[in-house]
């Protein structure tokens, strides 16, 4: 018999990589104002709608041979490469949660945020843009979820400190510099991840994004040799600090107070 847990993970995982599939609609969609539920997926080159057993994840990208059946035109890598991402990190948020706690809602939680966050870092590579039409429902999510976990007015704060605080750093730093530095879909993007995880998550996020922005981002000007005019996104930066602070916060916070002295 299946060990249950293994069950469940591959279980997750198989919808992970269906929902990958879908988050690709979004991604190409959801910057264009165009709707996820319809048309049928075409093919960008020839048009042809896709049938159901060519958009099968991973699966019929392999058995076409990544390539279109109809005109031949090569398949981005980015699609299959999208739902393993997202299978993966769904099956692994089932595996290495705890099972003596297990706790649905707070799957849902986990699997949400991650999901939100994948699928705004690659909008933002892309397009350089966070579309409120998927922040604005991160927060209420977050908020909801707030409220089930009983934190809801440290959630409500995060969710106001979050947009306050970046909206106030770009505001000094158009002030001084009279250049735009974040755009607007950062701000509410720190309010989501306010609304999930409460305030006392900002400090690190702000923290560790800035830093690895700062780091990497000087990195890869200096290796493209663009000088400072490439745009270069934020979103990334904060999802991927959102994410650590979400899942290790905790141990985070304990280990820092131990280095402290503080306990
Ligand atoms: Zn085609």
């Amino acid at each position: 018999m299946m060990d249950i847990h293994l069950f469940s993970t591959i279980y997750v995982g198989i919808i992970g990589l269906l929902v990958g599939s879908f988050a690709n609609v979004c991604v190409h969609r959801i910057p264009r104002g165009e709707s996820i539920v319809s048309p049928r997926s075409k093919c960008p080159s020839c048009n042809t709608e896709i049938a159901w057993f060519d958009n099968i994840p991973i699966l019929s990208w392999l058995l076409l041979g990544r390539k279109c059946r109809h005109c031949k035109t090569s398949i981005t890598w980015r699609y299959p490469l999208l739902e393993l991402t997202m299978g993966v990190m769904w099956a692994s948020i089932v595996w290495f949660y705890p099972t003596e706690k297990y706790d649905p809602v707070f799957l849902t939680q986990a699997i949400s945020l991650v999901t939100l966050l994948w699928v705004l870092t690659l909008i933002d590579l892309e397009t350089f843009l966070l579309p409120n039409a998927l922040t604005f429902p991160g927060i209420a999510l977050g908020l909801a979820f707030a409220a089930y976990f009983d934190f809801f007015i440290d959630s409500l704060i995060g969710t106001v400190a979050g947009y306050g605080i970046f909206w106030l750093v770009a505001r000094l730093f158009l002030m001084f510099t009279g250049k735009e530095g974040m755009g607007q879909g950062d701000f509410k993007l720190l309010a989501m991840l306010g609304a999930f995880m409460g305030w006392q998550a900002l400090p690190f996020i702000i923290l560790l994004s800035s830093l690895t922005g700062a780091i990497i981002g000087s990195a890869f000007l200096m290796l493209a040799n663009k000088g400072l005019k490439a745009e270069i996104p934020y979103g990334p930066y904060l999802a991927a600090a959102g994410v650590i602070w979400f899942f290790w916060g905790t141990e985070i916070l304990n280990w820092y107070q131990q280095f402290m002295g503080l306990t």
